[in-house]
């Protein structure tokens, strides 16, 4: 069995991606390759979407948090699937408009938005931006006011939930660069202040309490604290706040040890909770957001190698090369983070001895996977890292001026290319 049910192996025995042969994606396009499988993809958004549709009578919307892999094929399938698109900066909300994605659907986030920035999202039209202090806030309220606009928006709050992969805490959390602490009295003062601002229409709450959560209990933690939190403006301030985005951040299964729920289980659960919440406080239920990233992309990417140089320092260590590295997946030598590998040729065979798959590049933490049983490995072998969807092409760059690999989505078995591999011209474009 397979991490990811994208993967699988045709007739020859090779391992396959959406129904395509990885020997066959690497020979046609070069490696190093990422490889998208599109109907895992969608399957995902649709377990998002449906189950807001299911549960919560469609009142709410699920943004693609596009920072997880951010490019316009990407956008578009949001777009043709309904969702809507999360974005970070001026670069992600410029990639949704050059897709014509619809930007009433795009949710604008940050926490140091510039000057222009905030300008390109109020005149290009975005539906939500979510104010990170009430600074900002001012900041939206007086660059609408030159626009001769009024700007819906959000403002983020840190709930005091901490969540990681495998606990979570309530540590009244209030050293974040993100948002305005409730705890604190922060962010009921400045919504208090917000009733001066004419040019904002304000509209609600948002909060992203981390990533890879595998538990959904942190989650309806957060949304309890932000009900309530909701019901105290109503009766202190008057204000109805009608809008409350949970963020994104459940988990995927990057190797065998992570258990991940059905995201319908998840979101039933999660919605159950805010349900609940709103009737104990007797706070009208609030139009709902979700912004999941990596549950939407992760499990339905891989990265094709090619191995190069096979190296064993007798009784310390193996070191199997690939013509990659750190420039597209940097996760490791970020977080040390966790990933699974097979060969292309033979994605069956038994692991026989114990490897570490490094990369090409000059830093000796440039590693892939430390430690791990693979079967024989020698130069020329194309290799296949797994779960490599998410922040894998977002987080690349061009260490030792490497080009960026080229992304290959797969549809029914049928490949075709979404960002082209980068050439050397492309390397010194703008060097002058
Ligand atoms: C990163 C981020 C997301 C997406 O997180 P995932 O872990 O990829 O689901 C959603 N919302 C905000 C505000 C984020 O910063």
């Amino acid at each position: 069995m397979f991490i990811s049910k994208s993967l699988g192996t045709n007739k020859d025995g090779n391992l396959t991606i959406g129904g395509a042969d990885t020997t066959v994606l690497a020979k046609t396009f070069g490696t190093p390759l990422y490889v998208f499988d599109e109907n895992l993809i969608i399957e995902n958004m649709r377990s998002y979407k449906e189950s807001i549709d299911t549960y919560y009578d469609g009142r709410g919307i699920v943004f693609y948090a596009s920072k997880a892999f951010s490019c316009k094929e990407m956008a578009r399938i949001a777009n043709r699937e309904g969702l809507g698109l999360d974005v970070m900066s001026g670069g992600e909300l410029f990639t949704a408009q050059t897709a014509d994605f619809p930007l009433d659907r795009v949710c604008y986030h940050g926490n140091n938005k510039d000057f222009e920035e905030i300008q390109q999202a109020i005149e290009s039209g975005v539906g939500r931006i979510v104010a990170d202090s009430g600074e900002e806030l001012q900041l939206i309220d007086s660059i609408a006011k030159t626009l001769n606009k009024k700007q819906k928006v959000l403002l983020r709050v840190t709930p005091g939930v901490e969540a990681h992969t495998h606990e979570f805490i309530q540590t009244g959390q209030i050293d974040s660069k993100f948002g305005v602490t409730l705890e604190t009295g922060a962010a009921f003062d400045v919504i208090d202040k917000a009733r001066k601002l004419e040019n904002i229409e304000f509209a609600g709450l948002h909060s992203h309490i981390g990533s890879q959560i595998f538990d959904e209990e942190p989650f309806i933690c957060a949304a309890r604290l932000l009900v309530g939190f909701m019901a105290k403006v109503k009766k202190e301030l008057g204000i109805n706040l009608y809008e409350l985005n949970l963020g994104g951040g459940f988990g995927i299964k990057y190797t065998k040890e992570d258990k991940p729920k059905p995201y319908r289980t998840y979101m039933q659960d999660l919605i159950a909770g805010l349900c609940r919440a709103c009737d104990d406080f007797k706070v009208e239920k609030p139009f709902l957001m979700v912004e999941p990233g990596r549950s939407i992309v992760g499990a339905a990417g891989i990265t094709l190698y090619t191995v190069g140089g096979v190296k064993n320092i007798p009784g310390i260590r193996k070191y199997v090369s690939v013509n990659g590295g750190m420039s597209d997946n940097p996760r490791y030598i970020l977080y040390e983070a966790e990933y699974e590998a097979l060969l292309a040729e033979k994605p069956y065979e038994e692991g026989t001895e114990t490897v570490t798959i490094v990369g090409k590049h000059c830093e000796s933490g440039d590693v892939l996977i430390k430690d791990i049983k693979m079967p024989e490995i020698e130069r020329g072998d194309i290799l296949a890292v797994l779960a490599t969807g998410a922040y894998n092409y977002s987080m690349a760059s061009n260490y030792n001026r490497v080009p960026r690999a080229a992304a290959v989505m797969v549809r029914d078995g049928v490949p075709r290319v979404i960002i082209k591999r980068e050439s050397y011209e492309d390397i010194v474009r703008n060097d002058i």
